[in-house]
């Protein structure tokens, strides 16, 4: 069994949005055959012959009875049926044929009943009877019949006859109880339509029946109408097919059930299979034969495509009959033909071709399958119910365990706006926990989470964006415009920008030297003297400092312990300081001590005065690491712990499951394996520890994140403050003011950033050759003007269009030359004044120094 569900579209007729479910049934079945033959007091005996079971006939042709014979090599013929219906009356015919057919549609079954045969074979004597006599009244008053009884009888069911009487003559459609004034030249409004639940004809009349009388009244005025036509058109009912269809759909009374079944009877009254030629019609009739032959033959080509399984295309569309009977032949229908024949031996070529006809029918298999739909209204209806009656059932279940007040509405603007504001509590620790009320509030606390989350994002987008340009790093024209204007480097990264700490391109307000404090807002608390950025006397921390700092290797190269780091630097610039004092010591300088002080003393002081804003951030910014570090160390600690636990915890249940197995497993009726309460509290202590430690894991992991980042901040903060102080040292003890003075007008480079060892060698150099200071400054001018070019593009070009680039370039070469013109200027001054530098250095620079 397998289910087959349609949804029907509002557009199909019958029944507006409902939706069909076929239950198809694996019983496969065929078509049943029967024939009848029309009485006659010519019977030739010896000529067709039934099988002692009634349900096969044998047609024996002899050469001389009639001379061109149809098949002159074949003289026999054998035809199984399900049954010969010879001499049967009316009422046994029915019985035979109809009566299961009609009960089955009673139960949800299609049915098809049709009757084949040459004009005058019986078949509307067969399919409606004698109007006039009830004793020879044919199969649809008897169907109509046993459907009335069966409402009557059926009191669980609801069952509703709808009725319809359609004609088919030279493929036009007419309806036999239109309402309509009658139109005889045939309804062009009518066309066979599909629909998944099955074919129509649209614009068909159908017509409710209460009563059997109801339907047999619509039988009679279809007949009646059916007379009229023929008069009206000169047309023969014989040349047309009529298809009578009961409509039935039950409902179930006692269940409130959406399901019900609905089914169709098709009562057909084929047009005659006599052949065209021995008509010897001609015109008008021989139009009409020619549709007739044509139609029904039509019907047999589908029937013999059903009949063959490998084809998978039948051709139902070919004319109207074929059409509108598709789901009628086969399929999921229960189908019936009776070939009427006339027992009589001129007929016999006709006999012949209606019993090729019946046996190639019988060949059709088909799985017929109760048509099962669901009232939408009904269904909403029941759902309804089901739900009032769950309430109540939660309402009880509350009320005993004493959750009187919990209401399972869905929330209003206001329950969400308080469940917001709970969560953001959560979110700012000022509640530990939020009660979990029903399913319905724990999903919108979720939603919550979700809401001020994605506001935060967009919050802190804002904020960034207000404060910087931000440069998408997918947008490949964007960053190639920065890489234009000297912003980002070739890989993207920003120009001095930290590893690993990437920061937008800003147009943040720099401070200047000796400029007023800058203070950003507190992200966090515990975080703010690492993420606060506040200017100093120079240069100041956070990017400025970044973008300052001698290169990025010495960030990058910090040692993990800044004890031991701070150790190590102290111990270099102490062993640094001795060489330079026995190096070199300017005699002139009166305002300053007689010799530099040793550079250990000279830190405390620089971290005391003008070192001391960025002293403090720098042990701030310990102090976190250091809480960090503890607090990662805390959790790891326990994360072991737990691990211990959770591996004992596993042997113990290792333990217990060896034990239950070998005394053998309880298994109850759904296949589950019972344990006992020892396991069952192993099992859930497990649980439980797996819970914390991967709550533990998690915030070790964002620990651990921290920790990096704190790290990275603490290193910047050592490097800038030992570049600060040997800017500061240089420049208050160890360059003689004079240089300090010549160095100064070109304004681009400041004399504590030269290093020390370079500086005492200036003198010589500049006096053998004047053009090696410039290239020895260079560098650090170069640095310098980065960083003025960095300044003014993040002041200046990004706020105007990008096409500004290539004027603010050339505005910066132009500026590099003037500048380098005027430091050799100066230089040249200096040389006029040989006394000013006194030390002198033996050796020649090294070659690589000119590379610069
Ligand atoms: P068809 O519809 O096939 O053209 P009809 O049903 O109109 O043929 O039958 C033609 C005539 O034969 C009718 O007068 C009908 O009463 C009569 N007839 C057909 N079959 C029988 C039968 N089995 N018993 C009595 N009369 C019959
Ligand atoms: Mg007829």
């Amino acid at each position: 069994m397998f289910m087959c569900i349609c949804f029907i579209s509002s557009r199909c007729p019958h029944k507006p949005l409902s939706v069909l479910v076929v239950t198809m049934s694996a019983k496969e079945s065929k078509v049943h055959a029967f024939v009848r033959v029309k009485p006659t007091a010519n019977f030739p005996q010896d000529m067709i012959k039934y099988g002692p079971d009634n349900k096969s006939i044998d047609i024996y042709i002899r050469r001389d009875v009639k001379k061109g014979v149809v098949n002159n090599k074949q003289t026999d013929w054998s035809f199984k049926l399900d049954g010969v219906l010879h001499n049967a009356s009316q009422d046994s015919v029915y019985d035979a044929v109809a009566r299961d057919l009609v009960s089955q549609a009673l139960d949800g079954y299609n049915g098809t009943i049709m009757c084949y045969g040459q004009t005058g074979a019986g078949k509307t004597y067969t399919m409606t009877g004698a109007t006039e006599n009830y004793k020879h009244r044919g199969i649809i008053p008897r169907a109509i019949q046993q459907v009335f009884r069966a409402v009557e009888e059926h009191i669980d069911q609801s069952i509703t006859v709808r009725i319809s009487y359609l004609e088919i003559y030279n493929e036009t459609l007419f309806d036999l109880l239109s309402t309509m004034p009658h139109d005889m030249s045939g309804d062009t409004h009518m066309a066979v339509v599909e629909y998944p639940q099955g074919v129509f004809v649209k614009g068909l009349s159908m017509h409710p029946a209460s009563h059997e009388e109801d339907a047999l009244n619509l039988l009679f005025e279809g007949e009646t109408n059916r007379i009229i036509g023929e008069h009206t058109l000169n047309k023969n009912s014989s040349r047309s097919h009529c298809i009578f269809t009961i409509y039935i759909e039950s409902h179930s009374r006692i269940l409130s059930d959406a399901k019900y079944t609905a089914s169709k009877i098709n009562l057909v009254d084929l047009a005659g299979s006599e052949r065209l030629g021995k008509t010897g019609s001609e015109g008008q009739v021989l139009k009409e034969a020619t549709y007739i032959n044509k139609s029904l033959s039509f019907l047999e080509q589908a029937i013999i495509a059903l009949a063959d399984r490998k084809r998978d295309h039948v051709p139902f569309r070919q004319s109207k009959l074929t059409h509108a009977l598709k789901d009628s032949l086969g399929g999921n229908c229960n189908t019936v033909l009776v070939a009427n024949i006339y027992g009589e031996a001129v007929q016999i070529e006709e006999t012949l071709s209606s019993l090729r006809f019946a046996t190639r029918m019988k060949w059709v298999t088909t799985e017929p399958a109760i048509n099962e739909k669901y009232d939408p209204e009904r269904m909403v209806k029941n759902l309804e119910k089901e739900i009032v009656l769950l309430k109540q059932e939660l309402a009880m279940h509350d009320s005993l365990v004493n959750r009187s007040l919990v209401n399972y509405d869905p929330l209003n603007e206001i329950q969400i706006a308080e469940i917001n504001s709970q969560v953001r509590r959560y979110l700012e620790g000022a509640t530990d926990d939020i009660d979990i009320m029903n399913i319905r509030q724990i999903q919108e606390v979720f939603n919550q989470f979700k809401v001020i989350l994605s506001q935060q994002e967009q919050e802190v987008e804002a904020r960034l964006r207000n404060k910087y340009t931000l440069i998408d790093k997918g947008d490949f024209a964007a960053i190639t415009a920065a890489q234009k204007a000297g912003l980002v480097d070739a890989e993207g990264h920003l120009v001095g920008e930290v590893d690993g700490q990437g920061f937008g391109i800003g147009v943040a307000p720099l401070s200047k030297p000796g400029g007023k404090k800058v203070k950003a807002k507190k992200a966090k608390e515990q975080l703010s003297p690492i993420t606060r950025k506040e200017g100093l006397g120079s240069p100041v921390l956070g990017k400025d400092l970044d973008s300052v700092s001698p290169s990025r290797s010495q960030l990058v190269t910090s040692a993990k312990d800044l004890d031991v780091k701070e150790g190590l630097i102290r111990e270099q610039d102490a062993a640094s300081i001795e060489t330079h004092r026995s190096e070199s010591v300017p005699k002139e300088e009166s305002h300053r001590p007689s010799s530099p002080p040793a550079k250990l003393v000279a830190f405390e002081e620089f971290k005391n005065e003008r070192g001391s804003e960025i002293n403090r951030i720098f042990k701030e910014n310990k102090a976190i690491l250091s809480d960090r570090k503890k607090k990662a160390s805390e959790i790891t600690h326990r994360l072991n712990l737990i691990k211990q636990e959770m591996d004992i915890t596993k042997q113990a249940l290792g333990a217990q499951k060896k034990e239950r197995e070998e005394q053998g497993e309880y298994v109850n009726e759904e296949g589950q394996i019972i344990i006992d309460e020892e396991e069952f509290l192993l099992v859930m202590k497990l649980k439980d520890l797996k819970k914390q430690y991967r709550c533990d894991f998690d915030e070790l992991r964002d620990l651990k994140a921290e920790v990096q980042y704190c790290q990275h901040l603490v290193d910047q903060c050592r490097n800038r403050l030992i570049s600060e102080f040997e800017i500061w040292y240089n420049e208050s003890f160890l360059i003689p003011e004079d240089v300090q003075e010549a160095i100064k007008p070109g304004g681009n480079i400041r004399p504590g950033m030269i290093p020390m060892n370079r500086v005492l060698c200036l003198a010589s150099w500049v006096v053998s050759d004047p053009g090696l200071l410039v290239l020895l400054t260079s560098r650090a001018q170069k640095d310098e003007d980065e960083q003025e070019r960095f300044d003014r593009l993040q002041g200046e070009v990004l706020p105007a269009c990008p096409d500004s680039t290539s004027f603010y370039n050339a505005k910066m070469k132009t500026d590099q030359k003037h500048k380098y013109f005027r430091a050799m200027a100066a230089l040249q001054q200096m040389h006029k004044k040989p006394g000013l530098i006194t030390a002198t250095v033996k050796n020649k620079p090294p070659a690589a120094l000119h590379v610069i």
